[in-house]
């Protein structure tokens, strides 16, 4: 599937590429521990429980907030629990880290004058954490969080406001996610060229295919983002 994708794409045909942070650009597995692993512990501790104990109850608490806003809300979720999501972020940092391949493909794509976008539903006090110990942001030439919207990128409204704020072609833009709901979304936007995120995380094993073309690395596709192999 992939190499048929990567054989017929021509990136002549796209000016704009959307990007995701969590999952696509950087390893999921950050986000993985620190929801189900990090924080139950960090709130077990707190009120008497086991880590085993708080896993549910944290879960429980995701999964009603699943699709919206506040489940990316570090605002929210230090309101609700109680604690300094943030800080809690920063005492796991070290397992913050980029995808395979990920700032050759965003060079590339720069080498080739695509506008580099990176549009993400984490909060911006995740998005800055990320950006301190990762090499993406200097690679990218728009940052945009969907909390500054209000909804997100699951909300048609998502792509409204994306498309007043930073006019484009969705004829002409690939936006590349690790999420099926997301993409879905954009789909029904109208973004005309759509890639998934097979391997998001690093330490689990890649997802069956869900309906979108998709890769495991950046490797697979590094090549069309520099258009020769003698580029670089
Ligand atoms: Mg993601």
């Amino acid at each position: 599937m992939i190499l048929d994708w990567a054989r017929e794409f021509n990136w002549d045909q796209v000016d704009t590429v959307l990007l995701d942070m969590d999952g696509t650009l950087l390893d999921l597995h950050f986000d993985s521990f620190f929801w189900m692993q990090h924080l139950p512990r960090r709130y077990g501790e707190k009120h008497g429980l086991s880590t085993a104990q708080a896993i549910p109850d944290i879960a429980q608490r995701l999964a009603d907030k699943q699709g919206t806003l506040d489940w990316y809300c570090t605002e929210f979720w230090s309101r609700e629990l109680d604690m300094d999501i943030v800080d809690l972020k920063r005492e796991i940092k070290h397992l913050i880290n980029e995808r395979p391949q990920t700032l050759d493909f965003l060079r590339a794509l720069g080498r080739r004058g695509k506008n580099r976008v990176l549009i993400t539903n984490a909060h911006p006090d995740s998005v800055e954490i990320k950006f301190a110990v990762t090499g993406i942001q200097p690679l990218l030439d728009l940052v945009i969080t969907s909390h500054d919207y209000g909804c997100p990128k699951e909300d048609q409204r998502f792509w409204q406001q994306l498309q007043q704020n930073m006019p484009f072609d969705p004829a002409r833009t690939l936006f590349i996610d690790d999420s099926e709901p997301v993409l879905r979304s954009a789909q029904t936007y109208g973004i005309a060229h759509l890639l998934a995120i097979e391997t998001p995380d690093s330490q689990q094993q890649s997802r069956p295919y869900f309906g979108f073309p998709a890769i495991q690395t950046f490797s697979q596709i590094l090549h069309l983002g520099t258009g020769r192999e003698t580029d670089g």
